[in-house]
């Protein structure tokens, strides 16, 4: 079994994707905001991937991915994010493993994450 890590500032939106991989037969933990996931990922290496916000208060997406790149370079990174052209824009998205542009409909970023696994 996978183990999924969440960061999203949006309770709602943890909730959904939670509630999603959870039924795809994942392990889910959330963090919202990526100070939370630092601690969580310290703590969980069983963690298998995580999908990333960029907005969020306390510590944002791109300095997340610089963060945690300075020790850990090879954890799956998929940013989920309402601003898809976030990644032209911001060279920590290169840090990441791809990007997926948030939409109610899941499909498409369980997809990717399947593919990232090798699933
Ligand atoms: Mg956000």
């Amino acid at each position: 079994m996978k183990t999924l890590l969440i960061v999203d500032d949006e309770k709602h939106i943890r909730m959904l994707y939670e509630e999603e991989f959870k039924d795809e037969g994942y392990t889910v933990l959330t963090a919202s905001n990526g100070l939370e996931a630092l601690g969580i990922i310290e703590q969980h290496p069983e963690i298998d991937l995580v999908i990333l916000d960029i907005k969020m208060p306390e510590m944002d997406g791109s300095e997340f991915l610089r963060r945690i790149r300075q020790f850990n370079k090879d954890l799956p990174i998929l940013i989920s994010t309402a601003y898809g052209d976030y990644v032209q824009q911001d060279f920590s998205a290169w840090l990441s493993s791809g990007y997926s542009v948030k939409t109610s409909d899941l499909s498409e970023l369980k997809a990717r994450v399947k593919e990232l696994l090798g699933q």
